[in-house]
């Protein structure tokens, strides 16, 4: 399966799934109704592991 979409945006790499910044709980969607909010569930970078705005790639 590939999705393109599916990109972290901090390091330009790729995402594996979705991860909240806020929580830290992991899903394989994006979850819009997602209790932290549905922004905080962002891609998961593929390469850390976090979400993409703590990447540190
Ligand atoms: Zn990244
Ligand atoms: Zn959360
Ligand atoms: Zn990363």
């Amino acid at each position: 399966m590939e999705e393109s979409e599916k990109k972290c945006t901090k390091c330009g790499g790729g995402a594996n799934g979705y991860k909240c910044d806020m929580c830290g709980v992991e899903a394989e969607k994006h979850d819009e109704q997602h209790a932290c909010g549905g922004d905080h569930c962002m891609a998961k970078c593929a390469a850390c592991n976090q979400a993409e705005t703590k990447c540190g790639c």
